[in-house]
């Protein structure tokens, strides 16, 4: 089945005692024993299961072709579950541009004695300089955040299957609708679905997705469920809902984000457009053939200071000033007073989320404001 098709039936099922077509949100917190004692029906307690959270689950891991999901309270959480379930003395080797969160979740590890790399993995010869006898998990992350840089998935893979090194691919950015890392050779998926997945600034939630089953994923589902980082049924059952237009969403925004970094490119206070769309991008090949669309997020540096991005950033009127991404709202934000002291992305630089508003719209809004 296509994935517009998986989007709106995988991991769904008719309520058997209603004939209710959308499920019901299962609030119970415990599942009541057979007569003999047993769980015939796999449910014991709402932490280490819950029907809601296993459509979810369900879902996740059909749309990126794996295995099987868990699924957690946050992407960091899920990230977390990860670094957890390595050892001390492990290192790891991490994309030098990726979400602010995840570079100091990595760094709070350092004291259990998981080193880290992190480097530019758009170059090859950078990463091999890097690996040791130690080395046990890649992480990548493409694009990028904030400075949309394009890795090379299959390249990396191909790196590192042969040393038996886990890929793990946040694919937060890309959606499975545009990029399917198993496909192109990863071992691990993360995903914050607060962002396009959820897809309404609405819910906070992470998932781990897996392409097959082995000891390390169970190390992250006994993670899971020992450490309680779970969503609750209310926001796993409002990322489902949020999954069905999950594919016609990320196809209007990314067409959206295409035109509007084309008008920023042209426009003479625009020093220099992040997008991997765009022809000059010189992540612009692999982008094209390892995504179906360039996804909805644009980076953009304005000629001046940070006093100039600032001021950009207060005259628009459609676009919202704010964190975050994938809603359906279109978000501008001054990336690096968020990402605070030892930030290397530059004073000047704005991130756009693009929305689901008419393109028309927001680049009226930005010409408005760039003037
Ligand atoms: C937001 C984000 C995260 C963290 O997810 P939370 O749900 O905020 O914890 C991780 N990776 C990427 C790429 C993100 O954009």
């Amino acid at each position: 089945m296509k994935i517009e098709t998986l989007s709106v039936h995988a991991g769904r099922k008719t309520d058997s005692a209603t004939g209710a077509l959308t499920s019901p949100i299962y609030l119970s917190t415990t599942f009541e024993r057979d007569l003999n004692g047993g769980y015939k029906k796999g449910y014991i307690y709402s932490r280490s299961g819950n029907p809601n959270r296993e459509s979810l689950e369900k879902c996740l891991a059909k749309l990126e072709g794996g295995k099987s999901a868990a699924v957690f309270s946050s992407g960091s959480a899920a990230a977390m579950s990860i670094f957890q379930s390595l050892s001390p003395g492990d290192h790891i080797i991490v994309s030098d541009d990726l979400y602010h969160g995840t570079r100091n979740l990595i760094r709070h590890f350092e004291k259990w004695n998981i080193r880290s790399s992190f480097i530019d993995m758009t170059n090859i010869s950078n990463i091999e300089r890097e690996l040791c006898k130690n080395t046990k998990l890649v992480w990548i992350e493409t694009p990028t955040n904030p400075l949309l840089k394009i890795i090379d998935i299959i390249k990396i893979s191909a790196l590192f299957k042969k040393n038996n090194i886990k890929v793990v691919c946040d694919n937060t950015w890309a959606t499975p609708i545009l990029q399917s890392p198993f496909e192109l050779g990863a071992d691990l998926v993360v995903h914050s679905t607060t962002k396009y997945i959820g897809g309404h600034s609405d819910i906070l939630g992470g998932a781990v997705i897996t392409k097959r089953a082995d000891k390390f994923f169970q190390k992250v589902m006994e993670i899971q469920k020992a450490g309680g980082a779970v969503p609750s049924p209310f926001e796993c059952w409002l990322v489902l809902r949020g999954i069905q237009t999950l594919p016609i969403r990320i196809r209007a925004q990314s067409e959206a984000a295409l035109k509007i970094a084309k008008f920023l490119y042209s426009h003479k206070n625009v020093q220099q457009v992040y997008y991997p769309g765009l022809p000059s991008h010189p992540g612009h090949k692999i982008a094209s053939a390892q995504m179906k669309l360039f996804g909805g997020m644009i980076s953009f540096q304005i000629k001046g200071k940070m006093k100039e991005a600032m001021r950009v950033a207060s005259k628009v009127k459609i676009f919202k000033r704010a964190t975050s991404l994938g809603g359906p709202e279109s978000l501008i934000e001054h990336r690096a007073s968020v990402e605070g002291p030892g930030t290397k992305t530059p004073n000047n630089l704005l991130r756009l989320s693009i929305g689901l508003e008419h393109p028309d719209d927001l680049i009226e809004d930005l010409s408005m404001a760039l003037k």
